[in-house]
């Protein structure tokens, strides 16, 4: 018998978890139909409900159903509880429904085990308070580095994120221009700037010697942030593929108890790109 998962989201048209899903799948003997819902954007608890009294047993959740459903969740893990986000919807044996956020863990894991970069003792600098960055600070502060700074276009925003922070690692938040004469080790851009081919207005010497960039964007053609890390002397220039296909392994390992190799499915979109 198939087990039934799906992604939902508005537009879903493009999601490539229903690939890479497919792929963990065959990898793992795991007999999974994992499907795309157009979820309504004025009912999506109605969809939620459809989709686990049907049989489903797991959701993803993407744009823009992500707060919505931490607001429809019994339970959260700390992660998602900080992320204020869900992306993973899980159906517990007593019908109940628990959410978690992957996509911080996805970041981490990509960074640290696919490209090796050692978070113990660095000074990270992440761009952006939205979801995206939401959902990046339990993974970050649990990852080892030493010190996180916030940075963002509404600097509210990066002190209020900063906030949530849980005090055992030092943590603040600032505006871009707070950055002049700052130093990072790594440098993680999870603004949507990238959307319009754009780079946030930071300082051109914003990076350690040796230092990385990361951004949570991804396309065919190398972002606008890859390009100014390499314009920039960066050791390191990567983008967002593999956190996408993290964030999916870690979902695939809360619903079906096990995890996949990833590498391989990476791989793989990198060729159809
Ligand atoms: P979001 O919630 O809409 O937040 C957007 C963020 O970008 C805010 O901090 C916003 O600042 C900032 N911003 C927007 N335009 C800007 C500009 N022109 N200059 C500087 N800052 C700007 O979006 P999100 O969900 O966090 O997504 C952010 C990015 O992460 C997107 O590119 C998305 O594709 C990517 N992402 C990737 C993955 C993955 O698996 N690889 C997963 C999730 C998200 P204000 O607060 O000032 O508005």
């Amino acid at each position: 018998m198939l087990h039934r998962y799906a992604v939902i989201g508005n537009p879903i048209e493009h999601s490539q978890s229903p690939t890479i899903h497919a792929a963990f799948a065959q990898q793992c003997g795991e007999a999974i139909d994992y499907g795309r819902i157009l979820g309504d954007r004025h009912d999506f608890a109605g969809d939620v409900q459809r989709f686990f009294a049907q049989g489903g047993l797991g959701l993803n959740v993407t744009l823009p159903f992500k707060e919505q459903a931490w607001a429809l969740v019994e339970e959260r893990s700390e992660r998602a509880e900080v992320a204020g986000a869900v992306n993973t919807l899980i159906a517990l044996a007593d019908g109940r429904l628990r959410g978690d956020n992957t996509d911080g863990i996805g970041l981490v894991r990509d960074l640290a085990d696919n490209h090796g970069f050692v978070f113990a003792g660095t000074r990270v600098l992440l761009l952006g308070a939205g979801g995206a960055a939401r959902g990046a600070l339990v993974p970050l502060l649990e990852s080892g580095l030493r010190e996180l700074v916030i940075a963002n276009r509404t600097p509210e925003r990066a002190h209020t994120l900063a906030a949530l922070g849980s005090g055992a690692v030092p943590v603040s938040g600032c505006g871009f221009e707070a950055l002049a004469g700052e130093r990072f080790d790594l440098v993680i851009n999870a603004t949507s700037s990238g959307l319009s081919d754009t780079v946030p207005p930071i300082p051109a010497d914003l990076l350690a010697p040796g230092g990385w960039t990361y951004d949570m964007l991804y396309g065919a053609a190398p972002t606008a942030f890859c390009r100014w890390g390499r314009a920039h002397g960066v050791a390191h220039s990567l983008d967002g593929l593999g956190m996408l296909v993290e964030q999916a392994a870690e979902s695939f390992r809360l619903w079906r108890g096990v995890r996949p190799r990833t590498a391989e499915v990476i791989a793989m979109l990198r060729a159809a790109d």
